[in-house]
C-alpha cells in the first residue's frame, strides 16, 4: 500500500480538491483508495464528496493534572513550558492553565516529584465513512480550543492506516492541513510521496517553497501540482521547482467550464476535463 500525501504551504490553493480528484482518478483506474482527511480544524473532504459525517468516535489526549500533596513548589514544571500554560510563583505550587496547554508532556517528564499526572481529555472525533465498494474517507475533526492538533493527527492516521490494511486498499491518500506546523508534519510522517499543490502567485511560490523545505528535510520525494495554471506567471513556481529538484507534473488550468463543474458539485466532470 502507498501513502501519497497532497499538501500545500498555503491555504486555499486547492489542496483539498486535489486529493478528492486524485482519489476519483484512482478509482477510474480499479484501485481501492481510502482518503485520509488530515485538516483536522477545518477537515471538508467529506463535503466535497457530498456525503456526511457520522457516529463520530472520540480521540483521547493526555494533559496534565497537578497533585498538589506531592508539589515541592520548585517552579520547574514552569520553566520549561513553552506555551507558558503554567504560572507559578514562588513558593507556592503551580497553576496550569487548560486553555493554553498543547499537552506536549514536558511538565510531567521534568517534575521530580512526579506531582503532574497525566490525565486523558477527548481532543476530537474520528469518523469512518464507506463511501462506496473501493472508497472510504476516514476524518479527523479536533475540539474547538485545542492549541495543538498534532496528536489528533497521528492518532487519526494510525487508525487510517490500520483500516486501510484491513480493507485492502492500494492507495492511502492523506490530506494534509496547509502550512509547515507539527499537524503538517504528523500527516507527512511515513508518506511515500506527497503532491504539492500552488498556484502561480508570488504567494503560491513563496508558501511552496516552505513545504518543499520541509519535504526535502524529511525526505519524502515530492511533485508540484500547479493549480490555476495559466492565471499567473508560471515561472515563479518553476523557479521553485528547479531549486528544490522537483517536477511540476500536474497543471491544472484556470477554465470557466472548468471551475463551474466544481462549484455545481460535478467532480466526475472536472476529473473528465483535466
Ligand atoms: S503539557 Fe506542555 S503545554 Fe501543557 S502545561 Fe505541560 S509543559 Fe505546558
Ligand atoms: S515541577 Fe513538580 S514539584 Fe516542581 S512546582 Fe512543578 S509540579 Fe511542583
Amino acid at each position: 500500500m502507498r501513502l501519497v500525501a497532497s499538501t500545500g504551504g498555503k491555504g486555499g490553493t486547492g489542496k483539498s480538491t486535489f486529493a478528492v480528484l486524485y482519489t476519483l482518478r484512482l478509482l477510474r483506474e480499479g484501485k481501492k483508495v481510502l482518503l485520509c482527511d488530515c485538516d483536522v480544524e477545518c477537515p471538508n473532504d467529506h463535503l466535497l464528496l457530498g456525503t456526511n459525517l457520522h457516529d463520530g468516535k472520540p480521540i483521547y489526549q493526555d494533559f496534565p493534572r497537578l497533585n498538589a500533596e506531592k508539589c515541592i513548589s520548585c517552579g520547574l514544571c514552569s520553566k520549561v513550558c513553552k506555551e507558558n500554560a503554567i504560572f507559578w510563583v514562588k513558593g507556592k505550587p503551580p497553576i496550569i492553565f487548560e486553555d493554553l496547554c498543547s499537552g506536549c508532556g514536558a511538565c510531567w517528564i521534568v517534575c521530580p516529584q512526579g506531582a503532574i499526572e497525566k490525565e486523558k481529555k477527548p481532543a476530537g472525533e474520528i469518523f469512518k465513512t464507506r463511501i462506496s465498494e473501493n472508497l472510504w474517507l476516514v476524518t479527523g475533526i479536533s475540539k474547538p480550543g485545542i492549541s495543538e492538533t498534532g496528536p489528533i493527527v497521528r492518532e487519526v492516521k494510525k487508525r487510517a492506516i490500520e483500516l486501510a490494511r484491513d480493507i485492502g486498499a492500494d492507495v492511502l491518500i492523506v490530506d494534509t492541513a496547509p502550512g509547515t506546523h507539527c499537524s503538517v508534519i504528523q500527516a507527512l510522517l511515513g508518506c511515500d510521496k506527497a503532491y504539492v499543490v500552488t498556484e502561480p502567485t508570488p504567494l503560491g511560490s513563496h508558501d511552496a517553497s516552505l513545504i518543499l523545505e520541509l519535504l526535502r528535510i524529511m525526505d519524502v520525494p515530492s511533485e508540484i501540482v500547479l493549480n490555476k495554471a495559466d492565471a499567473g506567471d508560471e515561472s515563479v513556481i518553476r523557479n521553485i521547482a528547479e531549486r528544490y529538484g522537483v517536477q511540476v507534473t500536474v497543471r491544472i488550468p484556470y477554465s470557466e467550464e472548468l471551475i463551474r463543474a466544481y462549484s455545481e458539485g460535478k467532480l466526475d466532470r472536472v476529473v473528465d476535463l483535466l
